[in-house]
């Protein structure tokens, strides 16, 4: 037997329940039919029946419900538009929305404990659904199971009671895109968070979606530049690459990608920072940083902290994602950051083992590494028919005493193309950023890198690593050839060199002569004053303004000319600049 459940405002004649009743029938055949018929007064007018499967909803209430929520977005488009409202916009509304009045399918909470729902009675539900709970809770469907669905809460559900209806929306979720959200900070749902004024974004997007296939991409070929002499010019990131950066807390993973973000305030790359599970703090003084260096402009924030529940981090990432796809299928360049994957994968685990999926190593669920993969490929360099748009992506991993061998750590690095791994020991002997050269690598950037850089940098990655090896073994003291002291000093210079403070970014024309002379131009200079040196000569040169230096800037290439300059210069400069020294000395 079927129950069927007829609400309205006001008690129905009997000429009304007849045809509800015939129309019943009809639909369901030889089946039994009990209709029950019930007053509710919050319908204002109209009827809503449920048929056990789908709510007819026909009612004055969810009309205006909708005249409200559509009014919103309609006033929001029109007025991001910069157009005014016209005469008649509440006919045109109220024409928009005649006849809608269509059916949902529902279903009825049997249980819900920590963040996960049980639903039973939902037949069409897809995966990755957006539900919505009667006392407008959401939540995510996550397991389709026969008889039930089992979905994660993204919103508060304390108020949430056995029997409570849940209809499907029928849509994945989405947030809004598009340039509105420049400037801004956005929870995981695209809600702003920053207390400014709404959001005027016209479209959405599925948090969810596809990669862009083989045939869509093309090589990445253009350099993007953090601005630390040590990663642009040793492991160069190419835009549409996806670069790890991994490390022990506390090393200066944030600090490198930060670095990256502001460096791009003139570049016209567009920045998203995903924050998953983080301190309010932290996420707070990064704003703060983001915002004094100018670099908010065209940075969005996504950010979920640490008080969020563990669905909200989950999908912080992928709606990072989504936003950045946007303006990748417009033919911008975007530079995403997920800060951090361990994180992530800690919320999914969590969510995992409530739903009861089968653990695997370290209690995490057998897709963990599906779930990176899947994030990661949707970066990519489009092909030059879909706009040539590009998104590189920089996820951070966090490392236990060094260990990249751990599982999580493992999965990213065979799925990213290449990456930067920080050392705890560098970082506290005072070498920021602690790049560990030798198990630092790109895998793509190189072909993408500026030809000067590319040039002057090659040898330095070997020179680093063997002098590496040799300042261990000389700990031991004992005598040193010529040749090895040698090395060990120019070594200790370059890494002298390479120390860069946080928020310093380094244009490529200063990257480029500061290579230069490293490149056989510091013997000279004594450790204790390679710093000033390399600044001053850099000051030096560009004070003297050469016509080639915009080619230097701009393309990134060292034509004789501005080497034949370059070595002048540097004759010139060491005289005055050693002089100087003997003038202190004398005085
Ligand atoms: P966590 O594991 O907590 O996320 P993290 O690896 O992201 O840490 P950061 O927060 O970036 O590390 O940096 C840690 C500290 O080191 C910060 O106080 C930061 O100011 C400092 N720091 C980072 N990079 C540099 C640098 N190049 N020069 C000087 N200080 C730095
Ligand atoms: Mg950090």
């Amino acid at each position: 037997m079927r129950n069927i459940v007829v609400k309205s405002s006001l008690s129905l004649t009997v000429q009304q329940r007849k045809k509800i009743e015939d129309a019943f029938y009809k639909k369901y055949g030889d089946e039994e039919l009990f209709f029950r018929y019930l007053e509710d007064k919050n319908l204002l007018g109209g009827v809503v029946i449920e048929d056990g499967e789908r709510i007819y909803d026909a009612s004055v209430a969810s009309a205006l419900y909708d005249f409200k929520r559509k009014g919103e977005e309609y006033i929001n488009q029109i007025l991001s538009d910069k157009k005014s409202l016209p005469g008649n916009w509440k006919e045109e509304l109220l024409d928009s929305l005649d006849g809608k009045a269509g059916s949902v399918e529902y279903g009825r909470v049997t249980e819900s404990a920590d963040g996960i729902i049980t639903v039973e009675g939902l037949t069409e539900c897809r995966y990755f659904e957006l539900l919505e709970i009667d006392k407008g809770s959401y939540a995510i469907a996550m397991n389709l199971l026969t008889d039930c669905v089992k979905a994660m809460l993204i919103s508060d559900g304390s108020n949430i009671e056995y029997g409570d209806i849940v209809k499907g929306t029928g849509k994945i979720v989405e947030v809004p895109v598009g340039d509105a959200l420049l400037g801004r900070v956005v929870n995981p749902l695209g809600k702003p968070l920053d207390g400014n004024s709404v959001l005027h974004c016209e479209k959405r997007r599925p948090i969810e979606s596809p990669a862009p296939g083989i045939i869509e991409r093309s090589k990445v070929s253009r350099p993007l530049m953090t601005g630390i002499l040590a990663i642009d010019s040793m492991v160069p990131i190419g835009r549409g690459q996806r670069e790890l950066i991994i490390g022990d807390r506390q090393t200066g993973k944030t600090s490198i990608a930060v670095d990256a973000i502001i460096n791009q305030r003139k570049s016209g790359v567009i920045c998203i920072y995903v924050a998953i599970g983080q301190r309010a703090g932290t996420i707070a003084k990064i704003i703060e940083r983001l915002k004094n260096a100018d670099a908010m402009k065209n940075t969005v924030i996504v950010a979920s902290t640490a008080d969020d529940n563990a669905a909200l981090q989950y999908i912080a990432p992928y709606t990072g994602c989504a936003i950045g796809e946007e303006f990748m299928s417009q033919g911008k360049d975007v530079l995403i950051v997920y800060d951090d994957l361990s994180k992530h994968a800690n919320a999914y685990r969590t969510i995992s083992l409530l739903l009861k999926r089968p653990s695997g190593r370290e209690a995490y669920p057998g897709d963990v590494f599906y779930i990176h993969s899947r994030l990661l490929e949707r970066s990519a360099q489009l092909a030059d028919n879909l706009g040539g748009g590009s998104m590189t992506a920089l996820p951070l991993i966090e490392t236990q005493a060094g260990d990249i061998s751990q599982y999580i750590p493992t999965n990213v690095i065979s799925i990213t193309d290449g990456q930067i791994y920080l050392e705890s020991e560098l970082f506290h002997s005072g070498v920021r950023p602690a790049v560990n050269v030798g198990l630092s690598v790109s895998r793509v950037g190189g072909s993408a890198q500026y030809p000067a850089i590319r040039k002057l940098a090659s040898k330095l990655r070997l020179d680093l690593a063997h002098y590496r090896e040799l300042a261990v073994f000389s700990q031991f003291g004992g005598d040193m050839d010529e040749s090895t002291g040698k090395i060990l000093e120019s070594g200790r210079k370059i890494t002298e060199i390479l120390k860069q403070a946080e928020g310093a970014p380094m244009s490529v024309d200063k990257q480029i002569i500061y290579l230069y002379l490293i490149n056989g131009h510091i013997d000279n200079v004594p450790i204790a004053r390679i710093k000033e040196y390399m600044e001053g000569f850099y000051q030096y040169f560009v004070n003297s303004d050469y016509s080639d230096l915009k080619t230097l800037r701009k393309q990134g290439v060292l034509t004789d000319e501005i080497r034949k300059v370059l070595d002048a210069d540097v004759i010139n400069y060491d005289i005055y600049f050693f002089k100087e020294k003997k003038d202190d000395a004398e005085r």
